[in-house]
């Protein structure tokens, strides 16, 4: 892997968006019920409850993560004790990337995703908590004024992200989501004001933290983020996480919001962090799953899925003036010929494609 990489000159961010998110996933390091559970720092559920600033924490460094692994491989601690330092730390096991010159565990595969952080994590608990006040608590308005609200909406461009119904039983459920998926549940913040604002009293706590929400938001999904930014960030979040801790002290603050924590030294250090999001992957992902339930053939499922996306992307293609046909550079595969198929042909054989 130190030998054989590769670098895709036009978009470097290949390079950071692929394989921060692929190596996180089989790096050995903290595990959910760990005492320091984070995955950028070593801080206590006491400190990840009343901190609220990165530089309050002490940062896992490659340094420390060594050190971790080296206390984990001496061989006269028992098993009990490396447990034990393994729970207290976080860090299960030395990993096989860990080994290697060019690539850091402990900071080069942490980049967070907003995502799975932010739409699936922070802004549906947040929303979810606010709603709750209002419609029951305050009773400012009801779950159908607000589904009728966005009916009235003009969201024609966001087809599918419309949010879906909101039921009083998503409302009052013990988990931490209403139901939406990532893509609706920021259509639905980003145009709540538009459909209860006018109904909030002025000065209301509640909104106006979720108002900083949406700043917060605003920033960490831009394309472009500029230094003086990063510090404004910084007050944002400390500001939004010890009023949320205020105004729901029943809550607590979670993984997924504390990470957002670290993000504005993680935006400074690796550029916005839009670039590393995992929605793409994601959705490119659904079509693959949604692929596999259609055909149902799961002898050489690699095989099949690779086919017929080859094949989908050649009819998407040549569907299109994209491609000019001289200049396309195809291998020697036993069928190339078919590349040169007029998009008359390919649509009139494409139900062949989508068949087998
Ligand atoms: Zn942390």
């Amino acid at each position: 892997m130190e030998t054989h990489f590769f670098f895709v000159e036009q978009s470097p961010l290949c390079q950071q968006t692929i394989l921060p998110v692929l190596l996180s996933e089989v790096s050995s390091r903290s595990s959910a019920s760990a005492f320091r559970y984070c995955r950028h720092c070593l801080g206590s559920e006491d400190d990840i409850q009343s901190k609220f600033v990165e530089s309050q924490f002490t940062l896992r460094t490659d340094e420390r993560h060594s050190y971790h692994c080296d206390v984990l491989d001496r061989q006269d601690l028992s098993s009990a004790d490396k447990q034990h330092f393994s729970l207290v730390y976080g860090v299960n096991r030395r990993a096989l990337l860990h080994t290697l010159s060019y690539f850091s565990v402990a900071s080069g595969a942490l980049i967070p995703d907003i995502m799975h952080d932010v739409l699936e994590g922070a802004l549906p608990l947040e929303v979810k908590l606010m709603l709750k006040v209002f419609v029951i608590d305050k009773k400012l308005f009801s779950l159908t004024f607000i589904d009728d609200g966005f009916k009235k909406l003009n969201l024609r461009s966001f087809d599918g992200d419309k949010p879906s119904t909101l039921s009083g039983v998503s409302l009052t459920s013990c988990d931490s989501n209403l139901h939406q998926h990532a893509m609706q549940m920021w259509t639905l913040a980003r145009f709540l004001s538009l459909v209860i604002g006018h109904l909030i009293p002025e000065d209301d706590k509640h909104w106006e933290n979720f108002l900083c929400l949406l700043d917060i938001i605003d920033i960490l999904f831009s394309h472009s983020v500029a230094d003086d930014a990063i510090g404004y960030l910084e007050a944002l979040i400390s500001d939004h996480h010890s009023t949320f801790l205020e105004l729901y002290p029943d809550t607590q603050i979670t993984m997924k919001m504390h990470s957002i924590v670290h993000m504005p030294r993680l935006t400074k250090e690796y550029g916005p962090l839009i670039n590393h999001w995992t929605t793409r992957f994601e959705a490119k992902h659904k079509y693959f799953k949604h692929l596999a339930n259609v055909m149902g053939n799961f002898t050489n499922i690699c095989f099949s899925l690779a086919l017929r996306h080859q094949m989908h992307q050649c009819y998407l293609s040549l569907n299109t003036d994209s491609l000019p046909g001289e200049e396309v550079e195809i291998g020697p595969g036993k069928n190339s010929s078919c590349i040169y198929t007029t998009s008359v042909e390919l649509n009139r054989c494409s139900s062949i494609y989508f068949i087998f």
